[in-house]
């Protein structure tokens, strides 16, 4: 059985009801007044009220001066490698058409939504990652209109470095306006902005509650809420390196869960020990990453591997770390997480900035049912059917009999007409 060291990770997670409430009343403010109330609520939320919330191609150009050299060179080189793997990604997504009977054709095709909304975060962090992954997928999905939108950071309203980003990845109209109204703005439209067909992106509570309500208005890409990381390790693994990763992915802010699985006893002491010693040091987020792991940290020891499979999958982590001498067996047997990093070699970092995997992730056990975000939802996946005469004459018995037994008569008639 398993032996919880340390507590925390909601076991159940509970969508708070005035979050619910807050989200409800300002979507429907919108929905029912528009710009007036995006207005008000960005002032209220954000202290956020320009003449116009489309961000100018001046703004945008003067961006650009707060890029270094070499940050422009590094953004550049993440840029390509998220392309470089939603290209390949979208290179397997072939479209299909098979003729099942004689006289018979079905078939598929991959088309790509005509206008998307991608949000990137800016409330604690200006996530400028954010940008190149929610704006680069679309449009190598082939995404007519990428509205890109993000929170302002000061008067100046998006922090620098992240519209250059959102610029930079391909987006066709930025807007700046945060959380809630941000979504809002996106399904209804803003200005001279339509409204889109798909909203995408990560954020806070507020932000995930959202987009759950708006779904059916728009589409959504999956509920990507506040971070969440889980490591499976023995005592093979570094537990410093371990206490790093935990707490690195903790600074999300106060209610980022961390998770450590074990099949060591004493291992897991150690690790404890050492988020300690990370903590007792000095750098700049570690109160957060401390508040967050002293409220959600968790830590289970696991009598096998098997039951660490199961504990690991029971909690569907949206990050996952495996750290073990048995590393190719875990990636062989776990099934649900957002993303999964194989060896110590492969921290959560490295997919949440650069490597080229998308960072948007399930969270709040949504990897259960769904992956991240990726080229293959800004796509389409529509069915056709094409018939010769004696292909429908084939079709038509079988499809009448149905419509008779289910009292349609209406659709046998649409059969039998092509029965003569
Ligand atoms: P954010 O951009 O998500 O939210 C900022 C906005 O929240 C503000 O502009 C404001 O309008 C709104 N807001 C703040 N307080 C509010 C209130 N009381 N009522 C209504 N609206 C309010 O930025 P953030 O807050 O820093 O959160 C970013 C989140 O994104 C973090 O939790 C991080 O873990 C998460 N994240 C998740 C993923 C993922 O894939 N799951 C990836 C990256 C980041």
């Amino acid at each position: 059985m398993a032996e919880h060291l340390k507590t925390g990770w909601p076991q159940r997670v509970e969508r708070q009801q005035d979050v619910i409430d807050t989200v409800s009343r300002i979507l429907s403010e919108v929905e029912h007044e528009g710009g007036p109330a995006i207005r008000r609520w960005s002032a209220q939320l954000d202290r956020w009220e320009p003449e116009s919330f489309v961000v100018s191609a001046d703004r945008i150009k003067a961006a650009a001066e707060t890029v270094d050299e070499e940050l422009a060179g590094q953004l550049e080189f993440a840029r390509s490698q998220v392309e470089q793997f939603a290209r390949a990604q979208r290179a397997t997504l072939t479209d299909l058409e098979v003729e099942t009977m004689p006289g018979v054709v079905l078939g598929h095709r991959h088309l790509p939504v005509s206008k998307v909304g991608s949000y990137s975060p800016g409330g604690r962090y200006p996530l400028i990652a954010s940008s190149i992954m929610t704006v680069t997928v679309p449009k190598v999905a082939g995404v007519d209109t990428v509205v890109a939108v993000a929170p302002p950071r000061d008067a100046q309203g998006i922090y620098g470095p992240q519209l250059y980003t959102m610029d930079l990845a391909g987006a066709d109209v930025i807007l700046c306006l945060g959380g809630v109204q941000a979504f809002a703005a996106l399904a209804f439209g803003i200005e001279d902005v339509p409204p889109v067909d798909l909203v995408v992106g990560a954020g806070n509570a507020y932000v995930a509650e959202a987009k759950r309500q708006l779904f059916g208005t728009v589409g959504i890409d999956l509920l990507a809420g506040p971070t969440e990381v889980a490591v499976i390790a023995d005592e093979s693994a570094d537990a410093r390196l371990v206490a790093a990763d935990l707490l690195g992915q903790a600074e999300h802010g106060p209610n980022s869960p961390a998770l450590l699985v074990t099949t060591s006893r004493e291992f897991g002491t150690a690790v404890i020990a050492e988020v300690d010693r990370w903590l007792d040091g000095d750098w700049p987020t570690k109160e957060v990453a401390g508040a967050a792991w002293r409220e959600h940290g968790t830590v289970v020891v696991c009598e096998s591997r098997e039951e660490a499979v199961q504990v690991s999958d029971a909690y569907a982590a949206e990050h996952l770390e495996v750290q073990t001498t048995d590393d190719d067996w875990y990636a062989a047997n776990l099934r649900n997480y957002g993303s999964l990093f194989i060896g110590p070699e492969a921290t959560v970092a490295f997919s949440d900035k650069s490597i080229g995997t998308n960072h948007v992730l399930p969270t709040a056990r949504a990897a259960r049912y769904t992956g991240g975000l990726w080229v293959g939802k800004f796509l389409k996946t529509v069915t056709y059917q094409r018939l010769t005469a004696d292909g429908a004459r084939t079709i038509a018995p079988s499809t009448a009999a149905i419509a008779d037994a289910e009292l349609m008569h209406g659709h046998a008639l649409t059969a039998r007409l092509r029965n003569p």
